[in-house]
């Protein structure tokens, strides 16, 4: 897990010092599209806190959450993804997260399948 006395790879992008295709920010959050798309489009829309993981949330996290996908809403949107999409938080080892600063994917495009891999 990212030592949190350092910034994180999102801190970084936020931050502009990694670049990245931001396509949205506000006070409490960015959103910039991933650099390896599993859809035609895959967005990561990121808390500027640096919550390592859904497993670190805390009570006083719950608006935040919530703005998340309220962005998510509004970003699919902006997109013209009418037809749907899939907003999904990968936890830990096994839920397949590789970066520790929490992040709602946002993927449309293209049928999704169910179960995920
Ligand atoms: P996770 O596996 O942690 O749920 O998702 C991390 C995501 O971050 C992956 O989809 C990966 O492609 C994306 N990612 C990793 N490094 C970078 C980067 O430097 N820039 C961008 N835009 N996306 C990244």
């Amino acid at each position: 897990m990212a030592n949190m006395s350092e910034k994180t790879l999102f801190q970084k992008i936020a931050d502009r010092e990694i670049p990245a295709d931001i396509i949205f920010e506000d006070d409490l959050c960015i959103a910039f599209r991933d650099i390896n798309p599993k859809a035609p489009t895959h967005i990561l829309i990121v808390p500027r806190k640096p919550i390592p993981s859904l497993d670190q949330l805390e009570k006083e996290d719950e608006v935040l959450v919530g703005h998340l996908f309220i962005v998510a809403r509004q970003l699919a949107a902006d997109e013209g993804l009418e037809n749907g999409y899939r907003t999904v938080f990968n936890c830990g080892k096994e839920g397949g997260q590789d970066v520790y600063h929490l992040h709602l994917h946002l993927l449309g495009g293209r049928q999704m399948s169910w179960p995920p891999g």
